[in-house]
C-alpha cells in the first residue's frame, strides 16, 4: 500500500496584488500568470508554486507528513469499530 497525497479540486483565481509575497517563497521567481500556487499548512513561508510546495513540503516537513498520515490511519481505524 502506498500513501497518495489529495488535493482538493476547486481552483481560486487570486491576483498577485492581493497576495503577501510577489514572488515564490521557494525559488524566488516571479508568480507567471496562470501558474498554480499554494501555501504551506505546516509554517509560515507564504504563496509558492505548487511544484515548489512539493518539494518544499517533502524537504522541510517529513516528520509533520508522517505524524498527519498516523492521524489519519488511526482515525480510519476508529470508523470500522
Ligand atoms: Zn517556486
Ligand atoms: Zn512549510
Amino acid at each position: 500500500m502506498v500513501n497518495v497525497l489529495w488535493r482538493e479540486g476547486w481552483l481560486k483565481p487570486l491576483s498577485t496584488e492581493s497576495l503577501p509575497n510577489e514572488k515564490c517563497s521557494f525559488c524566488k521567481n516571479d508568480f507567471k500568470d496562470l501558474e498554480f500556487v499554494t501555501s504551506c499548512e505546516f509554517c509560515e513561508i507564504g504563496i509558492l508554486h505548487d511544484e515548489c510546495h512539493k518539494i518544499h513540503i517533502t524537504k522541510n516537513h517529513k516528520d509533520s507528513l508522517d505524524k498527519k498520515i498516523k492521524t489519519h490511519e488511526e482515525k480510519r481505524l476508529h470508523s470500522y469499530q
